[in-house]
């Protein structure tokens, strides 16, 4: 049987309240996150966070013609994860910091070295799975009709055992019920939603 890893999906300060892209009561899932990720770090099981590390001009910004304000601009406070949270060293993994690439999966992220600079050679977040063995997942997060569910989607395509923290999500809803849209597409895709 493989390990099982938790994954905290962009709980960064541009994504709670009074960030640039606040998901409404984003930071409710802090305590939840928290006492996921004290319960796996105390069993020496994976924790893993994964972050929106945008160049300032990015191409998801609407100055640029994409969707979103700039949001988790790489060095700025936003783009830190948030403070309340308290984690023991731990893998963690940049996405969307090419200046023309929009990236909302985890799964397309690249593992950041120890001096903070992405891994040369790359190491991808489903190779680093694969090489510590986990074929489990349990992710919460932000946002839950974004890169949440884009993370979740990639999880069940490459056959990881993914679990969804439902109090451990909050969702954008651009249209009110994108987030329950979301959850359900996870669900039917094989997801468990708990
Ligand atoms: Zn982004």
């Amino acid at each position: 049987m493989g390990q099982q890893a938790f994954i905290i999906v962009d709980l960064q300060n541009d994504f709670c309240p009074g960030g640039s892209l606040a998901v409404p009561e984003g930071d409710r899932v802090i305590p939840v996150i928290q006492d996921w990720a004290s319960r796996f770090q105390r069993q020496g099981k994976l924790v893993i966070t994964t972050q929106d590390a945008h160049p300032a001009d990015h191409i998801s910004f609407r100055e640029r013609g994409g969707p979103w304000p700039p949001h988790c601009v790489t060095g700025t406070h936003g783009f830190e994860l948030h403070p309340d949270l308290h984690l023991l060293p731990h893998p963690a993994f940049h996405k969307g910091y090419l200046r023309d690439v929009d990236a909302y999966s985890g799964f397309e992220g690249t593992l950041v070295a120890p001096d903070g600079t992405l891994s040369t050679p790359p190491v991808s977040l489903e190779e680093y799975l694969r090489r510590e063995n986990v074929d489990t997942l349990h992710l919460a997060g932000l946002a839950t009709d974004y890169c949440v569910r884009a993370t979740v989607l990639d999880a069940l395509k490459l056959g990881f055992a993914t679990t969804v923290l439902v109090d451990g999500v909050r969702g954008v809803n651009v249209n009110p019920n994108d987030s329950e849209k979301a959850l359900n597409e996870m669900a039917q895709s094989g997801a468990k939603v708990r």
